[in-house]
């Protein structure tokens, strides 16, 4: 009898950072000429426990700020102060790439062993986090978000040309209440349209009452929400508009709001319940959201257990 294929395992993206340098590491770089990236021991500790627990689909674990400053910092028209981001003018693309060197050096860690995926905060989680100064009328300008998502648009296609496997665009204020739902669904549309792999939209929240509104993105291919936290979203998609709107779903089967690490047979009875309701060729398994919060050693386990549950579930290995 044919095996099915295996399914496919990824991370949302975050993962626990432990401040400061690896002194042994800068030291060597040092000596060897090499400039010293203070998050380059991060990045490194991310991808390799992801690889470790077996995951196919890594992040470069998000180590060097957080969501919108990671992004904000680099982008003309924005400025940083106090880990806020305030628009100081008109938003213009960066000159070099803000996402470019962190997909290099993951996929350098990764090596054959697992594929990279790339991430960037959609443009209305950015715009909605910064105050705004001048340029536009307020955080809630549509020009606002329509022309970050231009930027980030650019950060898609340098993503796709380094080499990632998919494209993650992370819209966790969605589900917070945003206005204007439809126009800031069609930036987010704007980003993947066109792009050479899947995309996936992220959001985090019980969004239950979105779902109608997701699947009618256009050009979005993997809608990837929490299931462990907000099984009821389970009950809010059939497999009939997965296949008729041609998308997939990420199914967060761990929690990332909870430190006690799900035992197997518990992740096995919730991937168990979304292979009858969705089939499997129509999921993606991942946490429920980052996992930057918890001690590497419980980041770490958790993501295990979720590999182990996923490949007891579709029998590979
Ligand atoms: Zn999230």
């Amino acid at each position: 009898m044919a095996r099915a294929p295996a399914v496919i395992t990824s991370v949302v993206g975050s993962f626990p950072v432990e401040e400061g340098l690896d002194r042994t590491e800068a030291l060597a770089g040092f000596y060897a000429g090499r400039p010293v990236d203070p998050f380059e021991g991060a990045l490194r500790e991310a991808v390799e426990s992801q690889v470790a627990a077996g995951i196919d689909w890594v992040s470069d674990g998000q180590v060097r700020a957080d969501m919108i400053t990671l992004f904000s910092a680099h982008i003309p028209g924005m400025k940083v102060a106090d880990g806020r981001t305030t628009v100081v003018g008109a938003i213009e693309p960066p000159a070099r790439s803000i996402t470019r060197g962190d997909m290099l050096m993951a996929k350098r860690f990764a090596g054959d062993q697992a594929r990279v995926k790339g991430i960037l905060t959609g443009p209305s989680t950015i715009a909605l986090s910064c105050a705004v100064a001048d340029g536009y009328r307020d955080e809630r300008d549509l020009q606002l978000v329509h022309d970050i998502a231009r930027v980030l648009r650019r950060e898609a296609e340098e993503l796709i040309a380094n080499g990632a496997v998919a494209v993650q665009i992370d819209e966790p204020f969605f589900s917070t209440g945003v206005d204007e739902l439809t126009a800031r669904l069609a930036a987010v549309d704007s980003i993947a349209k066109g792009l050479a792999v899947p995309v996936a939209m992220h959001v985090c929240g019980d969004v239950s009452d979105l779902m109608g509104d997701f699947l009618a993105l256009e050009h979005v291919n993997i809608l990837d929400h929490e299931f462990a936290a907000s099984p009821q979203v389970l009950d809010a998609i059939s497999r009939d508009d997965l296949e008729g709107s041609g998308k997939r779903v990420g199914y967060g089967c761990i929690r990332s709001d909870d430190a006690t690490v799900e035992d197997v047979p518990t992740i096995v009875t919730r991937i168990r319940a979304a292979v009858s309701k969705l089939g499997a060729e129509n999921l993606i398994i991942d946490p429920d959201c980052g996992l930057r919060v918890f001690p590497r050693e419980v980041a770490r386990a958790k993501l295990e257990n979720m590999v182990k549950a996923t490949r007891e579930v579709g029998g590979s290995e």
